[in-house]
């Protein structure tokens, strides 16, 4: 069932408390070093603004633990979100209490408040409801912009929709849901799912999950590994984690028995040090008896693999990608991510890049807006992928 969005509200003089994500990164002076999360949730904003609401904002900041962390403020983002709207944000020491009340009993039609870090409460993780309803106290209506939390059952993030009248979706978390949910449910064909990165434990939902709908599913990245020992080919010092072999093994005999196409990289780059100044190798491929040598390790995919990769997406229709090929951060391995990402780039398909370093390669290789979607969330979009129902979403009303 569809949600409510916030383009179906009526919110001249109403009071509006919006989650938004605003975890941004912070350098050791406080100073913000990447304000993209901040600039994410300025439709909404802006609209809000626009349509004469009064506006309170709220969000974490890092991992206070339930204290009062001077380093983890969030007035520093109400001075950012103010240049970038033009116009003054207030901040609100407290999220919560009297500070909170008086800060949002004096907004006009169209002002904007910042509340303190709500992780500075144990209570808001814990979901604790009076914490929600002391945080919902005068606020009319309710909109969930922060789709990187939604898959939390937090206090600011689903336990307030308890306790305020109207509830929906804000303009980020409806694209979020557009692209990794609604576009997936009848995808257009070929649909080509590639992942990559590190651990296959965090990644076996999405599979399972996608198993069913995706015409092929490449997996580069040290999660290659797992699937190549299980096999029985030697993967060297490669990284692969024990328990990550007997999942990968039986993945590949789902996958085989639901006819889709599970593509392993034919070969790998070996190394024998994890920095540019290393020795590397090209192997000849895992079919012809290929394999990586004791000492050494595969830290990007190889040439045939790269190869065969670039033409399953130069045909692909919808993309959906999570996950880099190699150690992309170190350019000696970064081939393989870059050679991907301008095929996901070139494929005129639906490409959807689903959170976490797979959208820092796409920005570093300056392709960001040569792909329709790349999502704000890590493991909310892992979590949308593998269908699950994320609870910040849930809480809010059906269309
Ligand atoms: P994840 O967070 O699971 O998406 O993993 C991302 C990380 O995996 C990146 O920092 C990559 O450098 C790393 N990675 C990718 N391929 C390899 C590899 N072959 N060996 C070790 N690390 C890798």
């Amino acid at each position: 069932m569809a949600k409510k969005s916030i383009r179906d509200l009526d919110l001249k003089g109403r009071r509006v408390f919006v989650r938004c994500d605003f975890n941004v990164p912070l350098d050791a002076d406080g100073n913000i070093t990447d304000d993209t999360r901040i600039t994410a949730a300025l439709p909404t904003v802006r609209h809000l603004v626009d349509a004469g609401a009064r506006v309170v904002l709220a969000s974490h900041l890092g991992r206070p633990g339930g204290e009062r962390k001077a380093e983890l403020s969030l007035r520093p983002v109400a001075a950012r979100l103010g240049e970038l709207l033009g116009g003054p944000v207030a901040f609100a020491d407290d999220c919560v209490g009297d500070a909170a009340a008086a800060a949002a009993g004096e907004l006009g039609e169209g002002d904007v408040l910042l509340l303190e870090n709500v992780r500075f409460y144990k209570e808001e993780t814990a979901n604790d409801p009076a914490f929600a309803k002391a945080m919902a106290e005068g606020a009319e209506v309710f909109v969930n912009d922060a789709f990187g939390t939604a898959h939390r059952a937090h206090a600011s993030t689903a336990g307030v929709a308890a306790h305020v009248g109207e509830c929906a979706m804000g303009f980020l978390m409806e694209r979020e849901l557009k692209y990794l949910k609604e576009e997936l449910e009848s995808p257009a064909r070929p649909f080509v799912v590639i992942l990559g990165g590190k651990k296959v434990s965090d990644k076996i939902g999405v599979i399972n999950a996608l198993l069913d709908k995706a015409d092929t599913i490449l997996i580069g990245g040290a999660m290659q590994y797992a699937f190549r020992k299980a096999q029985g080919h030697a993967i060297g010092d490669s990284y692969a984690v024990d328990e990550d072999i007997p999942v990968a093994e039986e993945l590949l005999g789902k996958a085989e028995a639901a006819g889709v196409r599970l593509l392993l990289p034919a070969d790998s780059l070996e190394a024998d040090d994890f920095s540019d100044d290393a020795n590397t190798n090209n192997i000849s491929p895992y079919a012809e008896g290929g394999g990586i040598r004791d000492g050494w390790e595969g830290l990007d995919i190889g040439e045939k693999a790269i190869g065969e990769f670039c033409a399953v997406l130069a045909d692909a229709a919808t993309v959906v990608w999570n996950g880099p090929m190699g150690v992309f951060e170190i350019d000696a391995f970064a081939k393989g991510t870059r050679a991907v990402a301008e095929a996901v780039a070139d494929s005129g398909a639906v490409s959807i890049i689903g959170g976490g370093d797979s959208v820092t390669a796409i920005k570093k290789f300056g392709l960001a807006d040569k792909v329709t979607f790349i999502s704000t969330g890590g493991g909310a979009s892992l979590e949308l992928l593998e269908g699950k129902e994320l609870p910040g979403v849930a809480a809010l009303d059906d269309a």
